[in-house]
């Protein structure tokens, strides 16, 4: 039974992202399934971790068909190669068994937590009466539609605005968002924080261990480590 303690994981996590931190702290399995040689059915993809939107470089290697292993993408220099823990876990993500595949529809009071697996047909249906009421009484403007900022993004706000509303948001609207603007407007661009090379760094509001940017947690490492 391996014994991993919060600060042992946030400092592997944050010192050398993913691909050490799993070979630290899980079965010797994983850490040989990296090293192993590409062989026979194995390749590596490149692809981009969507974990969180910092959506970092990654490699996912394949044997026969099937995912085996994430890492981060050495030829990314400014990612560092790394994955976190989390982009890490990205693997079980897609493989675990109570990963929701199919709509489920509430059939019991609100919190009691019974669901039922429908149709795709069906959902939509639903949707689309619930929409379609709400519009009629309330106005299309008591709609707000919200995505994860991505790739996918484009076609939720298309329908936002096919029904008429304007009110869309995303995770961009609540963190970046507001750290962009305000950079822009005290410094009149873009902010690149070097806190790698940072003597003494004052930071308000933001964990930087766990609402992460892989480059910037680096760089919080390597600050304390100097
Ligand atoms: S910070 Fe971690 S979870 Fe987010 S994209 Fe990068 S590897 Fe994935």
């Amino acid at each position: 039974m391996i014994q991993l303690n919060r600060r042992h994981f946030l400092k592997g996590a944050g010192a050398s992202g993913a691909t050490c931190a799993l070979a630290s702290f899980l079965p010797g399995s994983l850490a040989a399934i990296e090293k192993q040689p590409l062989k026979g059915m194995t390749s590596e993809v490149a692809s981009i971790c969507e974990m969180c939107s910092t959506r970092c470089p990654i490699k996912a290697r394949i044997i026969d068909g099937k995912n085996v292993f994430i890492s981060g993408n050495k030829e990314a220099k400014s990612f560092g190669g790394k994955v976190c823990a989390r982009g890490g876990a990205g693997h079980s993500l897609l493989y675990d068994p109570q990963r929701i595949v199919k709509p489920l529809k509430r059939v019991g009071e609100r919190g009691e937590g019974k669901w039922a697996e429908i149709s795709w047909d069906e959902a939509y249906q639903f949707i689309a009466q619930k929409l379609t009421a709400i519009k009629q009484q309330h106005g299309a403007e008591s709609i707000a539609f919200s995505s994860k900022s991505g790739s996918l993004d484009g076609h939720v706000f298309h329908l936002a605005s096919a029904l008429g509303t304007p009110n869309t948001f995303t995770h961009a609207s609540t963190c970046p968002g507001a750290y962009v603007i305000a950079a822009k407007a005290m410094f009149g661009t873009k902010m690149k924080r070097d806190l790698g090379n940072s003597k003494y760094i004052i930071n308000f509001g933001h964990n930087i261990y766990e609402g992460i940017n892989m480059s910037e947690t680096r760089g919080m490492m390597q600050a304390q480590m100097d």
